[in-house]
């Protein structure tokens, strides 16, 4: 059994719980440890039962409760020694770090997680793939654009959360200031509905995936219903997809191998 439950995505805060029979971490912890805790006890869980938060990046969307969560519950946060780095102001030196290196395998619990870079305005921006028995869960958030390491990591994935950020036009016709609208679509930036429906794609191809949940959607630039009708009209059918929402947990999600 594998499971996710995204607790909200977006560029107001990130956070995802993954979960088996005995092994629950966190990806990211980008709501206020409060916050954090107040989802998770509204699904029945406890930040004291995690067995580790792994942090994709620096960016306050991702750290914001890390040092409070560590300290307050003694969560064990694990992240690059680049992202410790880039994200220090926000550490105390109470909490519970340790570090990873890209392409290292981390046991945590009966879980198995591996790690990838991603192309984003972050010193050590990472993607994950987590193992449980059979099945693997990807996630790939904050990207401006897909690697092929990337690819050749999610390929194995039976599940994936993915990064549609934002509608291209929406982007260039809304409200942000030229500077910001140009890092959004470097890159470096934030993947587009069009280029995640692209990656999705290559994977269905594949036949081994068999859901998405679209994540880190812009409240600005985009629509959750235009993501998903991108999505869809290039994979078909042969998807379960979902998209996560900022301000709301999602339902428990189990993770199907084919
Ligand atoms: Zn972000
Ligand atoms: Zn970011």
């Amino acid at each position: 059994m594998l499971e996710l439950m995204m607790l909200g995505s977006g560029s107001g805060g990130n956070a995802c719980i993954v979960k088996n029979e005995d092994t629950m971490i966190l990806i990211d912890a980008g709501f206020s440890g409060a916050e954090i805790k107040k989802r998770m006890q509204s699904l029945g869980l406890e930040p004291e039962d995690l067995e580790a938060c792994l942090i994709t990046h620096e960016h306050g969307d991702h750290i914001k409760g890390a040092s409070i969560l560590s300290r307050r519950h003694r969560v064990k946060l694990l992240m690059h020694p680049a992202t410790k780095q880039a994200g220090r102001k926000k550490f105390t030196g109470s909490e519970r770090i340790r570090h990873f290196e890209m392409g290292e395998v981390m046991e945590l619990g009966s879980m198995k997680v591996s790690s990838v870079p991603t192309l984003h305005d972050s010193d050590s921006s990472t993607g994950f793939l987590i193992e449980s028995g059979d099945k693997q869960l990807g996630y790939l958030t904050d990207l401006g654009a897909v690697t092929e390491d990337n690819f050749l990591m999610m390929r194995h994935a039976d599940f994936l959360v993915m990064e549609a950020n934002h509608d291209r036009d929406m982007l260039w016709d809304g409200p942000y200031p030229p500077h910001l609208k140009a890092r959004v679509d470097s890159r470096v930036g934030h993947l587009s509905n069009l280029d995640s429906a692209e990656f999705i794609a290559m994977l269905v191809e594949l036949g081994k995936l068999r859901g998405v949940m679209l994540a880190h959607l812009s409240e600005k630039n985009n629509d959750p219903a235009l993501a998903l009708a991108t999505v869809r009209r290039r994979v078909g059918n042969s998807l379960e997809i979902y998209v996560a929402e900022q301000h709301r947990t999602s339902k428990r999600i189990k993770v199907e191998t084919k």
